[in-house]
Formats: C-alpha cells, structure tokens, sequence
C-alpha cells in the first residue's frame, strides 16, 4: 500500500526546535505550572504579529470564550456570527447564554458578507459583538466589516484559527478586532498539539482574563474566588512545543502557498473546478487549499476517488444555520445562501506541508483520472 497522504498533519522544525524548549521545560522542572516557555510564547507571537498583549490558552475555543466574556457578552445578548465556520466559532456563545444570529458569507471572500451583517444589524440593532472567521487562512473584508462595527458601536472578535500567517493590507489578521484568537490544534498552521492564544491592544483586558483562566484566583496566601473562573491556561511544556514552531512558521506558510499554486497549475484547466479566491488585498498563509465543484463531479465522488489511493481530503466546512443543534436560530443572508452552496461545492484539498512533489503529482493524477473517466 503507497504510504497515507494527510489533509494537515503535525510537522515539527526538520532542526529540532520544539524539543530543546520541551528540554529546557524538564530540566528546569518548570513541567508546571506555566513557566519562562508559556511567557515567551505570549511574548513571542504577540510580537510576530504586532499586537501588544497575549494569553496563551488551552485552546483556541478557551480564547474565543474568554473574548466574549471580556466583552461582556452574557445571557440574552444577541451575538453576530459567520455561519461558514467550525462549531469552535460558535459554541462559546452558548457558553455565556447568549444567542448567536448566524451571517452569510460573500462569494468574494468566502467570509462574512459585510452587507449580510448591514442587514443583521437593521433587524437587531442592539447586538452585542460581531465574531468574523478567516477560514482557510483568507482573510475577511476587514475594512468594510470595520466601518459596520463602527457605525453601530459594537466590538469586533476576529477568529484567527487558520489564519496565523495571513495578512490583510499588510497587517497580520487577528488584529484589527477588539480580540484576535488562534489555535495549535493538530492540524492547524503550527500545533502545540492542542493550545490556543488570545491577543488584544487591551493589556488590561488580557490580564483580566488571565484572571479568569487561572481560576479567578484572588492573589491572597489562601484560596479566595469572588469570580467565576476556568482552568483555561497552556501548559508549560506545549508552549516549548509552539516557540519552537513559530520560528517555522514562514517556512510553512511559504510551503502551503507552494502546495496552493501546484495545484493552480496542475488541475486549472479541469472543467467545473474552481480554486477559492484570492483577494489583490489577501496574503494569506494557504492553510488548506479549497476547491469548488460545479459540474457534474461532485464532491464526493473526488474524496471517495482520492480515498482509494490512501489520500485524505474533506468537506468544507458545514455552515453553522445548517447543523441540527444551532438551526433554531436566525440566519440573515442576501436571497442566495453562499454559506451552504460553498459547503455543497467544497472540497479541501491535501495540504500538509510535508508532501513532496511526487505526493502533490500522485494528488493531480487521480483527480485528472477522475475528469478522464467522465
Ligand atoms: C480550529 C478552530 C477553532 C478552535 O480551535 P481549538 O484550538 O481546537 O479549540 C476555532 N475556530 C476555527 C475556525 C477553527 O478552525
């Protein structure tokens, strides 16, 4: 049997990074709690990203929760969400008893269409917070989503998950919201093997939650809790794990662009095949390279194809509005819903940065097999 393609597997520095900061976390003892690898993380990727505070977290879903609840965000309000997204997006929403009204997403961008959101807020006015989503490392319409936010007052989240690596107009996503949160899940960007950060402009409100993620311990000799609080923060060990991948980042992002324009020129001719669209605004970092099928072959039929040969692709993502536990609450879109026809049409393809060229070739092959045999 040929040896597995992956969608997006872990891939640790070829120079052995992650496992001197992991050393140096043993030899110290500091395996817990925190420790000189969890403060440089925090340190480290607020600075590759510009952004002036950092609180690394157990996961990305803990740093989305803790940017609702910095917000204020509580029982009965009213939370603007990209219904394209993964449930992590969502989910902390309901953790803070509020209600998500899911948002469209624009053909342009594949992210929140900003008159989608116009049209939210002319029906609920006074919602609390807006989160957006830069899937697949795309990164949103910021500008426009801005001004909305603006115009209505009411603060931006930026959920970054995939997009560590992305820049709009120059500036790394994740930081034009009030909140900007990443993830080391395993198969994102760069892994930790399971981690999160949460960034802000706001060093006071990163502290608070800190507070929060540590238990909402009182600083007293004693155990003193005024607060509600969660056992949310990284450990010291994964964090060694993800100082070591952020100086591999470049090189993974330069990787998953080489894997996105292989493709480009390899499958562009095929009929009904159409690659997710890059904006002249976009860098983004290629996380995973999405198609849309709109011929006959549908997707499916090219996972199943792709399976045979031990190569792993996937869906795009099921949009939130169309999941059994979120479809009771409201959707706004402009007459077509874009969110479900990209999830119907969408395919990731494999994009794990430790793929030759002949495993790229192997990719190509069998999809080309596919259109022949039409
Ligand atoms: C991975 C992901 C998350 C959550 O990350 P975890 O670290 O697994 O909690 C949130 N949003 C999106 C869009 C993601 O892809």
């Amino acid at each position: 049997m040929t040896e597995r393609i992956y969608l997006s597997s872990p891939h640790m520095s070829e120079e052995g990074y992650e496992m001197e900061y992991v050393k140096q976390a043993f030899e110290s003892n500091w395996i817990a709690p925190l420790g000189e690898n969890v403060n440089q993380f925090e340190k480290e990727l607020a600075e590759k990203v510009g952004s002036k505070a950092a609180l690394a977290l157990s996961s990305g879903t803990a740093a989305i929760h803790l940017a609702l609840k910095a917000l204020g965000v509580g029982e009965g309000d009213i939370v603007f969400c990209q219904s394209l997204t993964f449930a992590a997006t969502a989910n902390p929403i309901i953790y803070q008893h509020a209600t998500p009204v899911f948002i469209d997403s624009d053909p342009e961008t594949w992210n929140m269409s900003p008159d989608a959101l116009e049209k939210a807020f002319e029906k609920y006015p006074n919602a609390k917070a807006v989160i957006i989503v830069h899937l697949y490392g795309l990164s949103a319409d910021i500008d426009r989503i801005l001004e909305i936010c603006q115009k209505y007052n009411v603060p931006l989240i930026e959920d970054a998950a995939e997009s560590l690596g992305s820049y709009y107009k120059g500036k790394h996503t994740g930081t034009f919201g009030e909140f900007g949160t990443f993830s080391f899940n395993g198969n994102k960007i760069i892994t930790t093997s399971g981690g999160g950060m949460l960034v802000s402009d706001d060093a006071e409100k990163i502290e608070k939650a800190r507070f929060w993620a540590t238990q909402s311990r009182e600083p007293a000799r004693h155990y003193e809790h005024k607060e509600l609080g969660y056992n949310y923060r990284m450990s010291n060990v994964l964090a060694g794990i993800g100082r070591g991948q952020l100086k591999v980042l470049d090189q993974r992002v330069a990787k998953k662009k080489y894997i996105f324009e292989f493709y480009k020129r390899e499958l562009g001719g095929l009929e009904g095949l159409e690659f997710m669209p890059v904006n002249e605004w976009n860098e983004p970092n290629y996380w995973l390279s999405a198609i849309q099928l709109t011929g006959d072959i549908r997707p499916i039929d090219l996972i199943e194809a792709l399976e045979k040969e031990n190569i792993e692709s996937r869906p795009v993502w099921k949009p939130m509005h169309l999941q059994p536990f979120y479809e009771k609450y409201d959707y706004i879109h402009l007459g077509t819903d874009v969110a479900a026809e990209l999830f119907e049409n969408g395919v990731c393809l494999p994009s794990d940065t430790k793929m030759t060229d002949e495993d790229l070739h192997r990719v190509c092959e069998t999809i080309k097999e596919l259109w022949a045999k039409r």
